[in-house]
């Protein structure tokens, strides 16, 4: 299976937009995890606070991306059908969300897109502005964002490396808190966590 599976409902949602991104992790992030990954909608467990975290960064202009490894496709557990079922179950949760993206990868696959590899974001960012990064260097210094205002919110350093590739304000999260740990920190312009991916 080739690159991400992306879900996308920009041309539907209506927006003041203010031409940033914020890029979102699912679980951890809006939905608690599992080790044995979300399997179906009724596995889905919103945190609280998620829903009203989702609505603060609409009424800043973002719009919502959301980047999610799955490689319980890949390990041949479920399909494309259980990701969108749960996907449309998320949105009758926090109400419609501009692109998702899945990687259904392993780390053995060798995709583009598994975080901490910003394929995902960039894709996103294509469909959405039609401007991305074609590269990251690791090594070097971060590079600059598409808009200043662009963030990323994970419970990982595998989500902050991928925010971290495309330039975005990193706002790393407990787990078991979600977005809400960091949503007052985001209204208020913070800059972000600081990272050195290597
Ligand atoms: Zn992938």
């Amino acid at each position: 299976m080739q690159g991400p599976i992306a879900e996308v409902n920009v041309s539907k949602i209506d927006l003041d937009w203010n031409g940033a991104i914020a890029f979102l992790d699912r679980d951890g992030v809006l939905n608690f995890g599992s080790p044995n990954y979300i399997n179906s909608p009724e596995e889905l467990e919103i945190i609280p606070g998620a829903k009203q975290a989702i609505k603060e960064l609409r009424e800043l202009g973002f719009r919502i991306v959301i980047t999610t490894n799955q490689s319980a496709i890949m390990r041949g557990l479920w399909g494309e059908k259980t990701i969108h079922a749960i996907h449309e179950r998320l949105q009758e949760e926090l109400g419609p969300l501009d692109v998702l993206m899945t990687c259904p990868h392993r780390n053995r696959d060798m995709c583009d897109c598994r975080k901490p590899r910003p394929g995902m974001l960039n894709q996103a960012s294509q469909i959405i502005r039609d401007k991305s990064h074609d590269t990251v260097d690791w090594w070097g210094d971060k590079p600059k964002p598409i808009h200043p205002l662009d963030l990323m919110v994970g419970d990982r350093n595998s989500d902050m490396e991928a925010g971290w590739a495309v330039g975005a304000r990193l706002f790393k999260v407990d787990e078991n808190i979600g977005i809400k740990q960091v949503i007052e920190r985001i209204i208020n312009n913070d800059p972000g966590d600081d990272l050195r991916p290597v």
